[in-house]
């Protein structure tokens, strides 16, 4: 990408950060849970605007979900931003210890408030630069709700929103800077709700039919069935209900979420008729009844090394994020709340064995990463799941990580809303942005390499049609609640 391009980017998105950066502060604060994200949609769809962007709101069915749209013609870019919070994660923001704010409260757990924002200043920035030097394309961002366990992408996809996007580009908030490949897992995740007859448990007990014992027995025999199940699946689940807590009763109802996953859907879909056969199982040995109901589900991912290494490439030229000795003071205190073998198995997980700019092994010795990961060109299995999959397999799709959190810290902790506010992480958040905006240009002023891009996509899609994972009769709403799909 031309240096000029790339730096007059990176100075728009410098003048933009204070700005942004009290966006990415409120949406915090406001800490709204899947679906639930009024106040934080709002403020993003309103800032959209503000900037010359034309927003539909309470799109695919879901009132948190928007588009906003600049520029014109093609190539079509798609940014994503996410922005729910999740349930029980309440935490001071600044300190480096466990202080939830409301005991039991909500809170950035998994840092989408900077993912939003970060993902917006990019669109922004990226609109603005097209419009000044009179370069057509079009950017769309994509306000996506219910991340934590909503699949409001996979909604997205299913609408057909994406029908014309040439390019999805994203980001997620990490310990570390840089670009890495995954082929994440597809996910389905069921209830399975068992349902018998209460009785006395020692007077009465052959009157019973006890649906924990169908809970316990289905459990064994999903356990019996981890042997005969194809490599890297993974089935994991926790006991939602177990009926009550009175031993001198036959459970009527109890109830257990499975979460199954596989290298592809088509493999999580036939693993998950296996599982269904031993609830049903469980039920007639225990003369219960069953209930299956989705929950939620979303698709693997589908990398693309093409993009990837033009991220890669831009985010070479962009060096590295711009860290004071402030931020590294902070950071130190937060990765002192982990042991050391938790800061080494995060950098175990995300790989990071050699440092672009510095060619010094990453470590844990620095509490930042003050360097980029180097990007080896394939791609690596990674045992999580995202509904950025589901937008992968309807267009070629790519992302980074930018450093906004200490070495060591790991999703879902209270580690990461105490850094959600941190000037370290506003810092990565722009450096995020920056990474997008300028791959975002690297595409739309180079025909070629989008094309390769496209190329390396219907490859690996090998011609198998995307076909979405949530059953067509489900809708946004129902999700709130979790809806009967089989018996
Ligand atoms: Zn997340």
């Amino acid at each position: 990408m031309n240096r000029d391009a790339l730096s007059s980017i990176a100075d728009a998105i410098n003048e933009m950060t204070p700005d942004f950066s009290k966006l990415s502060d409120s949406i915090w604060d406001f800490a709204e849970l899947k679906f639930d994200e009024k106040r934080s949609s709002g403020i993003l769809a309103e800032t959209l605007e503000a900037n010359g962007f034309a927003v539909k709101r309470g799109v695919a069915g879901m009132d948190t979900a928007f588009i906003g749209e600049s520029g014109t013609g093609t190539p079509v870019i798609a940014i994503l931003g996410e922005f729910d919070a999740l349930a029980g994660m309440s935490q001071a923001a600044g300190v480096a210890e466990h202080r939830p704010l409301v005991p039991g409260g909500t809170g950035h757990g998994c840092g989408h408030n900077l993912l939003g924002v970060g993902s917006l200043m990019a669109a922004i920035a990226l609109a603005r630069h097209l419009k000044e030097n009179g370069i057509a394309g079009t950017v769309r961002y994509y306000g996506c709700p219910g991340e934590e366990g909503g699949s409001g992408k996979t909604f997205m996809v299913r609408a057909g929103l994406f029908h014309d996007v040439d390019t999805a580009l994203t980001w997620h908030p990490a310990p570390f800077n840089g670009v890495r490949s995954t082929n994440n897992l597809a996910v389905l995740e069921f209830y399975y709700r068992f349902k018998g007859v209460a009785a006395h448990a020692s007077n009465a007990a052959h009157l019973g039919r006890s649906a924990l014992d169908a809970v316990e027995l289905m459990n064994v025999g999903v356990n019996f069935l981890r042997e005969h199940m194809p490599q890297d699946c993974r089935v994991h689940y926790a006991i939602t209900d177990t009926g009550g807590r009175a031993a001198n009763v036959v459970q009527a109802q109890a109830e257990v979420i499975y979460l199954i996953r596989a290298p592809e859907m088509p493999q999580a879909l036939e693993l998950a008729k296996r599982v269904d056969k031993v609830a049903r199982g469980a039920a007639m040995m225990t003369e219960t009844e069953v209930e299956i109901v989705f929950d939620t589900a979303s698709t693997n991912l589908l990398p693309n090394i093409t993009l990837e290494t033009t991220m890669h490439e831009n985010m070479m030229a962009l060096g590295p994020v711009a860290f004071d000795e402030a931020d590294l003071a902070f950071a130190q205190s937060v990765q002192d709340t982990f042991t050391d073998e938790a800061i080494k198995s995060s950098i175990r997980l995300y790989q990071i064995k050699g440092d672009v700019f510095s060619n010094a092994k990453v470590d844990g010795a620095t509490p930042l990463h003050l360097g980029l990961r180097e990007f080896e060109g394939h791609s690596h299995f990674r045992a999580g799941s995202t509904d950025v999959g589901d937008v992968s397999w309807v267009t070629p799709t790519a992302q980074c990580w930018t450093p906004t959190w200490a070495i060591g810290t790991n999703p879902h902790t209270w580690q990461v809303v105490a850094q959600g506010k941190s000037p370290a992480a506003h810092k990565a958040m722009a450096h995020a942005a920056k990474a997008i905006a300028t791959t975002g240009l690297s595409l739309i002023t180079s025909p070629k390499l989008l094309a390769a891009a496209k190329a390396e996509w219907a490859e690996k899609a090998d011609g198998k049609a995307y076909v979405c994972p949530i059953p067509a009769e489900i809708t946004p709403s129902m999700l709130a609640g979790s809806h009967v799909v089989s018996k």
